[in-house]
């Protein structure tokens, strides 16, 4: 028989293991655990030690261990409910063991009188006596009893016994798989192979150790990964060859000397990053990552012209219906004099709708706002150029390579976010796409007063904002969740608006995650009229969307939320030129950690930075407290701990793609690690 095993095995199910069956693998996929390969990231977290206790007289009371001794008479009650019994002893002292269900036959057959066993568990003592309740293990042999025993953190349903043996089973078949990396990587890590380092992260004796090479290296290999599969997905982008755009200076300086505003050095340099990309031969696949309100809504339009003015339309898309309309709305404003320009709605009627795809067919429409509508199968476009994305940082990679391949070959895209994420990570989740910043902000706009209160303090708050409203201002309250519910409790929006209403009469609107689309899409709209001066609501509302008579935003239970989306939060005030506040508020007095987390938050205004120190604190997993869908999650690696990880990754595939080198060595890799689509294509 061949025993030997290739990678295939790691990918194979569950139930191919033997002692596996559709219970356990069930139980196992309900914890995303899938593959054998998937099975090698649970890790021990601690271990019991059943040290091996000579004389029954050094036992330890409730400890596990494991000892020899010598049975000598049984007891075995024929009542029911009284358990079997069968004394033991060694020369130093006696010890029972307890039966409970257990038959006689099968305690005779291993606990033979007068024969020497080693026997394990939890040691008791009971009116004098040692005693071990349901002994775990009998053996005629104390070096059958391993020592160490790892512990797992268990799905209901699964033994710790099972599930060891489960584990020893994957590590003893563990295929030796050929090395991937260079010889220059693996001197980073000892020279350690894949096999090895498995090998050792499943030692009890190795919990923790974070910093060893086997650890360090399979760290590495998710790393690297990622940004192979990234790389793949940019290269394939990059060999599209495009028609390339002609575009008019004139004519969009012409637009940029209209403004009533000078753009920022920023916002300039990255219109050119995007202007070569357009007018080259290689098809762009850029993201565009600013912070709130850096005006990136411009940048995205006078490209639009641009494209435009070299004879292809453009089609931009927003995560909601009144953000197309106010992208809508502003692109009408500044460029309807030149261009054609209309919005897809889903509210439009059937005939205006069919206006509309019509004239997109027939290149009557040069510039086109709507949500995913406007990516439906029936809506043709004569010659798109270019496809701009606005806020959909919850885009994975899939989806935007699918994007891009919809668009046909000579359509550009542009993404555009507001979510800085810390650089490690950048690489990680933006690794097909190059990349513009924009990091300094339109220098009129005043920064955002940002304070603390306790939520005793209400009343406080209660009366500042009545001068503000009074004054002509609007305000958004924002509460962590609908309703309050047993297991959270958070403030709920319901309650706060209940409130609110009794104090400001028919001038509080309430939007929460039920509120269904027109609905929100209504409140929103009197909003925005300023039929409402008080906004409650979840964290539902966009970042994109510009309210710029609201210059009020109360966050309650605000240590609730991640200091990146507070900022977030936050960056819905302060967009028109008032002075603008927002009020953290808070159940009780903060630790001394929360202070620091706020201080962070009132002294800085700057996404980037707050990102980054926000992971520092609160780790990586959800950074961004919108939980991404978008975001990898790793298994071993930490792009806090492990920066010098990312940055070798990061060297190693700049310098794989400048040498243009082979990258077939690397299939295993990937196909066990990132079973994304997109590797189908490539490998
Ligand atoms: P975001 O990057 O968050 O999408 P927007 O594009 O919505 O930001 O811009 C926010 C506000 O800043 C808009 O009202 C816009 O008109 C204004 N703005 C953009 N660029 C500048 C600039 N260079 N100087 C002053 N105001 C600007
Ligand atoms: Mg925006």
């Amino acid at each position: 028989m061949n025993n030997k095993k290739n990678f295939n095995y790691l990918l194979s199910d569950l139930t191919k293991l033997k002692g596996v069956g559709n219970k356990i693998s069930n139980l196992l996929k309900k914890k995303k655990i899938n593959t054998i390969f998937d099975l090698l990231w649970k890790l021990p977290k601690s271990y019991t030690d059943r040290g091996i206790s000579s004389k029954i007289k050094d036992l330890r009371i409730s400890e596990l261990q494991t000892v020899n001794v010598v049975p000598y008479k049984y007891n075995f009650p024929r009542i029911r409910n009284l358990p079997n019994k069968v004394l033991c002893k060694d020369e130093t002292g006696n010890l029972d063991c307890i039966f409970f269900n257990s038959y006689e036959g099968y305690i005779r057959k291993i606990l033979p009188i007068g024969k020497e066993v080693a026997i394990s568990g939890k040691i008791g003592h009971f009116k004098n006596r040692y005693q071990i309740i349901n002994p775990q293990y009998v053996s005629e042999n104390s070096s059958l009893i391993e020592a160490k025993h790892n512990q797992y953190s268990l799905t209901e349903g699964i033994t710790e016994k099972m599930y060891n043996k489960i584990i020893k089973q994957v590590i003893k078949d563990l295929p030796k798989l050929d090395e991937w990396h260079s010889k220059e990587i693996l001197e980073n890590f000892n020279n350690i192979s894949w096999y090895d380092s498995i090998n050792e992260l499943h030692k009890p004796e190795n919990i923790g150790k974070y910093n060893s090479s086997f650890y360090q290296r399979l760290a590495f290999d998710e790393i690297f990964s990622s940004y192979l599969v990234h790389s793949e997905v940019r290269k394939k982008i990059k060999k599209i060859k495009k028609k390339e755009k002609i575009l008019d200076y004139v004519k969009q300086d012409y637009l940029i000397s209209k403004l009533d505003f000078k753009l920022t050095k920023d916002q300039l340099k990255v219109l050119n990053e995007i202007n070569k990309d357009l007018s080259s031969n290689q098809k762009m696949f850029r993201l565009l990552q600013g912070d709130v309100g850096s005006g990136k809504t411009i940048i995205a339009l006078i490209s639009a012209l641009n494209v435009i003015n070299s004879g292809f339309q453009v089609a931009v898309m927003a995560p909601t219906e009144i953000l197309a309309k106010q992208h809508f709305n502003l692109a009408k404003k500044i460029l309807g004099s030149f261009l054609k320009i209309e919005l897809l709605s889903s509210k439009s009627e059937y005939k205006e709708k069919k206006r509309i795809l019509n004239n997109l067919s027939s290149h009557k429409i040069n510039l086109i706002f709507g949500t995913h509508s406007i990516f439906q199968k029936r809506v043709e476009f004569k010659n798109l150029g270019l496809i701009i994305i606005d806020e959909q940082h919850k885009f994975g990679v899939n989806q935007r390579k699918m994007l891009s391949d919809k668009g046909g070959v000579d359509c550009d895209v542009l993404l555009m976010s507001a979510t800085p994420i810390p650089r490690t990570l950048t690489m990680t989740i933006y690794g097909d796409m190059d990349l513009s910043i924009i990091r300094e902000k339109p220098n009129e706009r005043k920064d955002i007063q940002t304070y603390t209160k306790l939520e005793s303090k209400i009343n406080d708050i209660i009366k500042f904002i009545k001068k503000e409203i009074r004054l002509g201002n609007q305000v958004f309250w924002v509460c962590p969740i609908i309703e309050r519910s047993k297991k959270i409790n958070h403030t709920s929006a319901i309650a706060k608006f209940e409130f609110l209403k009794k104090i400001f009469p028919k001038k509080v609107a309430l939007l929460h995650g039920k509120t269904n689309q027109d609905e929100k899409d209504l409140i929103l709209n009197n909003f925005l009229k300023r039929n409402y001066d008080i906004l409650v609501s979840t964290t539902i509302i966009e970042v994109g969307i510009d309210f710029p008579n609201a210059n009020i935003i109360i966050i309650e239970d605000a240590n609730k939320f991640g200091l990146s989306q507070l900022h977030q939060l936050r960056g819905r005030v302060g967009r028109g030129k008032k002075q603008s506040s927002c009020i953290l508020m808070f159940k009780s007095t903060l630790t001394e950690n929360a202070k620091k987390r706020l201080k962070i938050l009132k002294e800085s205004n700057d996404g980037f930075k707050i990102s980054e120190e926000d992971m520092k604190l609160r780790g990586y997993g959800d950074i961004l407290g919108f939980k991404q869908s978008g975001i990898k999650t790793f298994k071993l690696a930490d792009p806090i701990l492990n920066e010098n990880l990312f940055n070798l990754a990061e060297k190693e595939i700049k310098r794989i793609e400048n040498n243009n080198e082979d990258i077939s060595r690397f299939k295993t890799l990937m196909k066990l690690y990132d079973q994304a689509d997109i590797i189908n294509d490539i490998a």
